[in-house]
């Protein structure tokens, strides 16, 4: 059944259940927590977080990496009825001010610094133009201060707070990857998020003794739900190798703190995979893990199962807008399947596959749009009622956008986004279907394709390819290697060659910046529209 409580009441119920397992343990910092320890030192953050005067439905928000205080401000802000605003820290100044003015952000916590970033500097910057932020805690410097001011608040004063919290009510705002434009606020329920958090744990199987490797980022929903909500429902530990990605100290942690799944991106899994030492690393304590965020070509499906030691690796597929797992494969199920597809509907929601046009299902095995309903769908964008109504319909179902297919099974299989589609010619071309087919060259290390213009053809396919060490490939090998196998018209026209592409901080393939990229590159700037 669908579980009917708060963040905090489950947090409770999981400590009380299992006090002295370990509940985050944070590689880089040095930090270690049990369960109770975890909930002691979230009952001072609270605490602090009401002696600074926020109430209930306040934002607070959050621009920092991967550290125990952002695990401890997710807990704090939901036991407390507060709505905390996750904030990318790749971001710089104009998206930050973006997203504190968007959602009106009261309380700020920010590293000092990020990789070579002067946070510090660029809050002072943006903090003149947003009127509603208050005031600003920075880690390594007033953190600790602002954890003496719990002292003065009663342990009554937390309760009260906490016994008037709603599972219904709104406790984050995730902005989306801006994979295809503008980030949107996606307001999300106590409802959504455990639910969530806990139906994708039942499908891998986790229990106490899971000790989940955690190397994607918190303030993405991959991290924040998928990871850390799957655990505590589940009294499972977090473990988070490092600040940000970091193939090195992944695979370090998996086999230090013998971890028993590990999640990625994909990109994330090739990266591992290509370590000159990949073989050095104990990773035997693996059974699973969990890849999302973009389509997982299969030929990586196969190389983690079968040199990872994870044989369940499961999919996850879904969007920040569905909390955000709407589609997971299912330990057990047939390798095929679980290469192949990204699994089934989630336990308590719907879907369904509509022409995108007439609106009506299509039949099994017939592509079209992917739309969900269910306790998952978000409760709305924030602030920008124009956006929510365009993507969720009377009937609350959640428009994704992207382009699936469902088999006789119930097995869906995402082809891409629709508005990535390449239509050359009018024939419609499914960029995944070639990235798929190139993978399966041996000398390519990674491919991402895209449509650019063409006065003749409308749109034409360009691939930009990624080279193992060591191989060359040329436009010329590549096409004889395309023409053996693949329909004339699927074989890209321009083949361009790089060390890396440019990707979200969550290791997305940003398609809309590699298309304007190349049509500058090419030259077609005056027949792109
Ligand atoms: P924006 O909405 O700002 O453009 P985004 O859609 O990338 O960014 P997210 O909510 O992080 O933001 O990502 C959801 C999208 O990621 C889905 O709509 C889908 O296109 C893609 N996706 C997620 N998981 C998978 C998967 N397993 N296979 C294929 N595509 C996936
Ligand atoms: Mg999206």
């Amino acid at each position: 059944p669908l579980l009917g409580e708060t963040i905090g009441q489950n947090l409770k119920k999981t400590t009380l259940k299992f006090p002295k397992r370990d509940a985050l343990i944070c590689v880089k910092q040095n930090y270690k927590a049990t369960y109770q320890q975890f909930w002691d030192q979230s009952s001072v953050v609270a605490k602090a977080l009401i002696s600074s005067g926020v109430t209930s439905g306040d934002r607070i928000g959050i621009w920092a990496p991967n550290r125990y205080e952002w695990v401890l401000l997710q807990y704090a802000t939901a036991r407390i009825g507060v709505i905390l605003v996750n904030i990318n820290p790749a971001y710089r100044s104009s998206e930050l001010k973006f997203v504190l003015k968007q959602s009106g952000v009261r309380l700020l916590f920010s590293d000092l610094v990020f990789k070579t970033s002067d946070y510090k500097k660029m809050v002072a910057k943006v903090a003149k133009y947003c009127n509603e932020l208050k005031n600003t805690i920075f880690f390594d410097e007033t953190w600790d201060e602002f954890l003496k001011s719990a002292s003065s608040v009663s342990d009554e004063k937390l309760e009260l707070f906490e016994n008037s919290v709603q599972f219904d009510q709104p406790v984050n705002i995730q902005y989306t990857s801006g994979t295809t434009g503008f980030p949107k606020g996606v307001t999300l329920s106590h409802h959504n998020l455990i639910n969530n958090g806990f139906f994708v744990g039942e499908r891998l199987h986790y229990s106490e003794h899971d000790r989940v490797c955690i190397p994607v980022p918190f303030y993405h929903c991959f991290g924040m739900v998928i990871g850390n909500l799957a655990c505590t429902t589940h009294g499972a530990c977090m473990v988070v190798p490092d600040e940000s990605f970091n193939p090195v100290s992944t695979l370090e942690t998996v086999e230090k703190e013998k971890c028993t799944s590990l999640y990625g991106v994909p990109t994330m899994f090739i990266t591992e995979l290509q370590l000159p030492n990949f073989d050095d690393y104990d990773l035997s304590s693996l059974r699973t893990g969990v890849m999302a965020g973009s389509p997982c070509p299969v030929e990586i499906m196969k190389q983690v199962q079968s040199k990872m030691f994870m044989k369940e690796v499961s999919i996850c597929y879904g969007m920040t807008e569905t909390s955000p797992v709407s589609t997971q494969t299912i330990i057990g199920t047939s390798i095929e399947k679980q290469v192949s597809t990204v699994g089934t509907i989630q336990d308590h929601l719907e879907i369904k596959i509509i022409d995108y046009e007439t609106g009506e299902i299509v039949e099994r095995g017939v592509p079209g749009e992917v739309c969900t309903r269910g306790y998952s769908v978000m409760l709305k964008y924030w602030n920008n009622p124009k956006a929510t109504n365009e993507v969720i319909d009377e009937a609350r179902w959640m428009h994704t956008g992207d382009l699936g297919v469902m088999d006789e099974e119930g097995y869906i299989n995402i082809s891409g986004r629709i508005k990535d589609v390449i239509i050359r010619g009018g024939e419609n071309i499914s960029p995944r279907e070639i990235e798929e087919f190139l993978h399966t060259c041996p000398a390519i290390e990674d491919v991402h394709v895209i449509g650019v213009p063409s006065e003749k053809f409308g749109e034409e396919i360009m691939a930009w390819v990624k080279a193992k060490n060591d191989e060359v490939v040329t436009k010329d090998s590549l096409t004889r290697f395309c023409k053996e196998q693949i329909a004339h018209y699927k074989i890209p026209k321009y083949w361009k060659f790089v060390d890396a592409f440019p990707i979200t901080v969550t290791g997305k393939v940003r398609k809309v910046e590699m298309k304007e990229i190349s049509i500058k590159e090419l030259g077609l700037e005056s027949i792109a529209k």
